[in-house]
Order: structure tokens, then sequence, then C-alpha cells
């Protein structure tokens, strides 16, 4: 007799209940993050099909995958927000068999949903990386991570190992290790460094999904959007909708960094929620934070009073000009200094650049030197000045968004953070330095 499996909110598995719109591992409410926390950490194979039932798609019928996707109304959760079935659609009416490629290098620091997600549950990723590669037709994934994420890629590679075990793969995966570096994982630097072995971005004149590795059509996609797609294909489009918005629908993961008691800890929105609301009940934040830093390190400032009402849904923050990015929720707490914090940012962004631009060369270090110096209470009004006229000029330009998530960053800072700014002018230094985000330094080799 065949098992009914029921979708992950269903409560069909024992878990902790956080609130009908928030959800951990475990959680009965979770879709991404349901099912049990194991002991191993990662849930096998065996375990995967036990709790979810096997995958079961008609590769016959990829026309009807694609068409399931589109409905469903999925946009990518690494921060561009594109619709899925669009790259889809243009990879297939390509001309040529499309490449996949699951973007696995998460390489924000502060970022711990990708990895979670890998290291959790990397089935359900698999899964919907061999549903994308079907509704194309295409037979190979590459799995792309972080060269310094060793224990990513053992994940990964034992869950391969599981399902070619087991035999009735439609696909072939391969792990491919790229640099340790923030821009490496920009989607035109993936490509790069898969058809040449340098992840440099470059200016696309027309779009991956049409001519991506070697002019072969490549969808280059989020960790977290394959996951989605793995349920998308089991629970159909309308129960994905369900979940989120009416224009974002599905759950979004997030990671909670900073001010808070477990920074790095990974949820799952599943209904447009406030942050204030988010944070009381996950981050343990009782008393109001200075500013949220909401989108990652190229995301922007937004104050604590404003950050409190924010509704945690992707395509509102959209239109207020906060995008949610790659999902992080950085606390600045009371007391502490936006100004330092950004000014370390700053410095760790202009060092991890390609180094291939104008923009990146010379704009993001002097903006980060005069930031330290605000910081310092050594800068002058002419100084902010400087740094005004410098996000104009960085924005836009380069071959790539990085001085644009400078510039994003800078111009919240000078925004948000502008009674400090006077007090800095003043002569006072910072005695409250940041709340110290993850800034991993790794040596500067964009080459495998
Ligand atoms: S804009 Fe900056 S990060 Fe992007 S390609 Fe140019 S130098 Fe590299």
């Amino acid at each position: 007799m065949t098992p009914a499996y029921r979708a992950p909110n269903d409560h069909t598995h024992e878990g902790l209940v956080v609130n009908d719109s928030v959800a951990f591992v475990g959680s009965v409410n979770a879709r991404l993050l349901a099912g049990p926390v194991y002991e191993s950490r990662a849930e096998t194979f065996v375990q995967h099909e036990a709790r979810l039932g096997p995958l079961g798609v008609d590769r016959s019928s990829p026309h009807r995958l694609r068409s399931l996707i589109g409905s469903a109304r999925l946009v990518g959760r690494g921060g561009g927000e594109f619709p899925l079935s669009t790259k889809l659609d243009a990879a297939t009416n390509a001309g040529a068999t499309p490449l996949v490629v699951v973007n696995a290098s998460e390489g924000e620091p502060a970022s711990k949903k990708d990895a979670a997600l890998l290291q959790l549950r990397p089935h359900l990723v698999l899964d919907g990386a061999e549903v994308v590669a079907m509704s194309v037709g295409s037979s190979d994934v590459t799995i792309y991570v972080h060269g310094g994420r060793p224990e990513l890629s053992r994940c990964i590679g034992q869950a391969i190992r599981e399902r070619n075990v087991s035999g009735d793969g439609a696909v072939t995966f391969r792990i491919v290790e790229g640099p340790s570096r923030y821009v490496a994982g920009e989607a035109g630097a993936v490509v790069s460094l898969l058809e040449r072995g340098v992840a440099l971005p470059r200016r696309k004149s027309v779009p991956l999904a049409v001519a991506g590795i070697a002019g072969q059509p490549t969808i280059v996609s989020n960790t977290e959007t394959y996951a989605h797609a793995a349920l998308i294909v089991r629970f159909g489009s309308k129960w994905f909708r369900e979940a989120g918005s009416v224009d974002t629908p599905g759950s979004t993961l997030l990671t909670i960094a900073g001010s808070v008691p477990t920074p790095g800890v990974v949820i799952e929105i599943l209904h447009p929620v406030t942050l204030g609301s988010i944070l009381a009940r996950v981050g343990e934040v009782s008393r109001r934070p200075r500013a949220v830093l909401l989108g990652g390190y190229a995301g922007v400032w937004i104050d604590g009073a404003t950050a409190l009402l924010a509704l945690i849904d992707r395509h509102w923050l959209r239109q207020v000009g906060a995008p949610l990015g790659c999902g992080v929720v950085g606390v600045l707490g009371d007391g502490l200094c936006g100004l330092a914090e950004t000014a370390r940012i700053l410095d760790w962004m202009a060092g991890e650049s390609s180094g291939q631009c104008g923009p990146c060369v010379t704009g993001l270090p002097a903006m980060a030197e005069i930031m330290f110096e605000l910081a310092d209470g050594r800068a002058s009004a002419r100084d902010v000045v400087t740094l005004q006229r410098l996000a104009v000029d960085v924005r836009g330009r380069g071959a790539c968004g990085h001085p644009t998530g400078a510039a994003n960053l800078l111009e919240s800072t000078l925004d948000v953070f502008s009674s400090e700014i006077r007090e800095h002018l003043r002569g006072r230094s910072c005695e409250a330095l940041g709340i110290g985000l993850p800034l991993p330094h790794e040596p500067i080799d964009v080459s495998q």
C-alpha cells in the first residue's frame, strides 16, 4: 500500500511550535526546516524519502514541471528575486541543452541559511536540482560551493553517494569548489569559474539562462530556491502559495545575526510578519535595537523603531527600498556604533572585490578609510560630503553589483546614523565598536 505522504506543515511530526509565522528546525509549522532534528544532523536519503515520499516526477513531461513551477510563482531566494520559471523558459528556448548550477557558495559571511539546508536537508536541495534539470531536459547538475567550507562539500558528497547507491537518480551531480571570496558567488563569477577556472564577474549582454558556460544556456540559482522546487513538485503550486504573500509566495529563510543571544540562528518565515514580532520571539530582543542591517552587507540599515514595524515579506521590503537579499537580519544593539560596524564591513567589501574595475579599486577603499576616520572622531563635515559623493560615483558602475551594494550600505549609514555622525564630527570617538558581524579574510586569489 502506498503511504500517504503529507505536506510538511500538516502536523505529521513532533516538533517545536513557535507561532504560525515563524518556525525553527523541527517546528510543526515548518516547510523547508520540517522533520526531526537528527543526531547525525544531515537527513539521509532513506530518512528523506520516508518522510516526504519519493520525488516521483514524470521525466517525460518537462513542460508540466515548468508549468508547475511557473504557477507556484517561485522567485529566487539568493537576493535577485528573479522568477525561476522565467529562467527555465529562457533556457528551454535557447536552442541547446541547458546546464544547471546550484549556487551553494553563500559568500555572505553572516548568512547561514543555505549551509543549514545543505547540512540538515541536503536531499531537499538535490531533489530540487533534479526537478529543475528534468524540467529543461538536462541530466547534469553542478553544485558550486566555497572552497573554504569543506564540511559542506563533505555533506553534499555523502548525500550524492547515498542517491547513487539507491540507483534511481535521473541526473548526475558533481561538486565544484570555488574560491572563498564574496564576489566568487556572484552568478557571472560562478559561470566564469566553471568555464575558465577563474571566478571573475563580467558584464552580461544576454542572461546566463540564454548563454552561460561556453555559450550554453545555464541556470544558476540559489540553494534555497531549489529546495522550494522540491516541495512544489511534491505538494503542488497551490500548497506552495498558501505560505508567503500574494506577491512573494512561499516561505523564506532568515539568518538572525548581531546583538541576539544566538547569532547565526536560521528560521523560516511562513507568512509576512513584523520584524519586531520575530525578534521578540526568536531573538529574545526585549529592548528596541539601535538599528537593523537588512539584506546582508550589500543591504541597508534601518533605524530600530522602523525596523521593528517592517514586514518580513520580500515584495513589501523591496517596495520600501530595503530588499531582503540573502535573508540576513543584523541587529545592532542599543549603545553600539553603526559607524564602526559599517567601517569594518566596507573595509572587508573593499578587500573582497575582484579588483577589475575602478569603483572597487579606488572607490571602496576610500569609503572605508573615511568611515574609519568618522568613527574615530577624526573626520570633518567635508569628509561626509566626500562619502556622499563616493556613493553616487560608484553606484551602478563596475561589471557587477558589488559597488552598488557598498553604496547602498553607505547611504543608509549616513541617513540612519545622522545623529551619531554629528557627535563624531565634534570629535567624539567610539568606545563601543560595532557588533562584530563575521568578516572572514581569505588570501586574494580568484582562481582555483
Ligand atoms: S565591480 Fe568590483 S567586484 Fe564587480 S567585477 Fe568589477 S571589480 Fe570585481
